[in-house]
């Protein structure tokens, strides 16, 4: 047994340390193939494996060698040549300048989005996969463009970071806080909830204050030894001085039955070109597609403000398993409905007879994977929104188990994990000891990097065996007594006041 939970370790760190480039492969990987589409269509041969960072080519020889072959010149005068085309040679090399044009300015456009993103190592690169740039005045001077601004960067103080948290967005205030005298559940959506006119204002408010989103692990130097146990100490994230870090995450994104009626999105999923977004039925019943969670929000306030993010980051996911995740009903027990299920399980499942599980698993899997590629990561959020402070360990056992089975089948493996309720498994100050019984357990299914509440400004906390961070809720009750100056803990961020929605009531009091 331990000898198997020994290989278990080593493998899942192994898996991590891999897992820590990832990102900037993947996004490397996106570049290519916005670029060598370009290459196929125009027919244009030129080397752009330099796109691919060095120390990263072995592992994407795969991509690298399709783009070396697919970038041959396609031999279209060959062809002319079959037919007899009379076409005159002038006409050709014209055509095949407008092409070399064409690519020209989309390593431009991708140089600068790179750069734009802090990333100028990328963008010079991208720059220099332009086959005779050294020759070339404008390329030239982007890539001083990008030294220049590289060299005014100053490394983020990573025990300053905050991290923020939503839970999904309220998309119909109306409904979401209406009976606020009579339904606890009202109740509760307005303590807990935010609005997408609060979300879309905060986001811009702390754009123009300077914030930058910066992934999680971006906090953190990772490093595994020869026994393969990782080491953790702190990351560097480079900006420009004026420029603060933040990170995000979104928990329980699963649009559980009970936020049915309530003026939330009902599920993600793809629109016509592969992209998340969300499905909403509206008060009519007819149901629309769109920007109704915070996942494709971002995606679009990103894809307008690229300087928003630090190298294409995006937030973290927390997804617990017992209502399935992103709106999918993909846990086991929907199948085999055991004796203690849930009412509300039993009447979705009679409301929808032609449930099938595999159906349900594999459209939440499509849709997790198209988030992913957007540089969103996946974290644990327990199964069962568990109180992990609370729970025995065998409960924690099996409920770990339920969410390896049920959900990271789904979205993959996940060194991170945000407790549910603002839990945690030890007291601050205390840190995670050797004698920690929860702690070790977790760390021996892979979670490295915990999360809890906290309403702290900064609370950050890296060891050579964890990163720790506190979360922010940006919710309807700080943000309701902060607007009306009973509470002070969001100020650093923006103006309560300014950001509250005026759909919203006041918000009850926690009793
Ligand atoms: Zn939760």
């Amino acid at each position: 047994m331990e000898k198997h939970q020994d290989t278990y370790e080593r493998k899942s760190n192994k898996e991590q340390g891999r897992k820590y480039r990832q990102r900037k492969r993947d996004m490397q990987k996106r570049l290519i193939k916005t670029f060598f589409t370009l290459l196929v269509m125009t027919g244009i041969g030129i080397t752009a494996v330099v796109l691919i960072p060095k120390n990263d080519k072995g592992k994407v020889s795969g991509q690298g060698e399709s783009l070396q072959t697919s970038a041959k010149p396609v031999d279209k005068e060959e062809e002319s040549k079959d037919l007899g085309s009379q076409e005159p040679d002038v006409q050709k090399s014209q055509e095949k300048q407008d092409n070399v044009d064409e690519v020209r300015t989309a390593v431009i456009t991708q140089a600068d989005l790179l750069a734009a993103g802090y990333d100028y190592d990328s963008a010079i690169e991208t720059v220099k996969s332009f086959e005779g740039y050294e020759r070339d005045s404008e390329l030239t001077a982007k890539i001083t463009d990008y030294e220049n601004r590289k060299a005014t960067c100053v490394p983020v103080d990573i025990d300053k970071v905050t991290h923020v948290f939503y839970h999904s967005l309220v998309v119909d205030p109306e409904l979401c806080f209406a009976n606020q005298d009579t339904d606890p559940q009202a109740v509760g959506n307005n303590q807990w909830m935010t609005t997408i006119e609060e979300f879309n204002k905060i986001t811009q408010t702390m754009y123009d204050e300077g914030y930058v989103l910066v992934d999680l692990h971006d906090m953190v130097k990772e490093t595994t030894d020869e026994n393969g146990n990782v080491h953790f100490e702190k990351g560097e994230i480079m900006l420009p001085p004026d420029k603060k870090a933040f990170v995000l995450s979104v928990d329980d994104l699963c649009y559980y039955h009970s936020y049915d009626g309530y003026g939330y999105a009902s599920k993600m999923v793809l629109d016509e070109n592969g992209k998340p977004k969300c499905e909403y039925i509206q008060r009519d019943g007819t149901t629309v597609v769109g920007d109704y969670d915070v996942v494709p929000l971002m995606n679009k306030f990103i894809e307008e403000h690229p300087d928003a993010s630090y190298h294409g980051a995006r937030g973290t996911i927390a997804l617990t398993g017992y209502n399935g995740i992103l709106g999918y009903r993909t846990d086991i027990s929907y199948q085999t409905k055991p004796a203690d299920m849930n009412a509300d399980k039993l009447k979705w499942l009679e409301e929808h007879p032609d449930f099938s599980l595999d159906t349900e698993r594999a459209e939440a899997k499509k849709v997790a994977d198209a988030i992913k590629e957007q540089g969103w990561r996946f974290a644990s959020h327990t199964w069962g929104h568990l109180k992990v402070g609370e729970a025995s360990m065998e409960r924690l056992r099996a409920d770990t188990e339920k969410w390896k089975e049920n959900v990271e089948p789904l979205v993959g493996s996940t060194d991170t994990i945000i407790f549910a309720h603002g839990q945690d498994l030890a007291e601050w100050t205390t840190g995670y000891t050797p004698d920690n019984e929860k702690y070790n357990y977790l760390k021996s299914q892979g979670f490295n990097y915990f999360c809890n509440v906290d309403s702290q400004q900064y609370a950050v906390q890296i060891t050579d065996t964890y990163f720790r961070q506190g979360r922010r809720n940006l919710d309807g009750y700080r943000i309701y007594y902060n607007s009306i100056g009973e509470m002070d803990s969001l100020s650093d961020l923006f103006n309560a006041s300014d950001v509250i929605d005026p759909k919203r009531p006041p918000v009850p009091r926690l009793n």
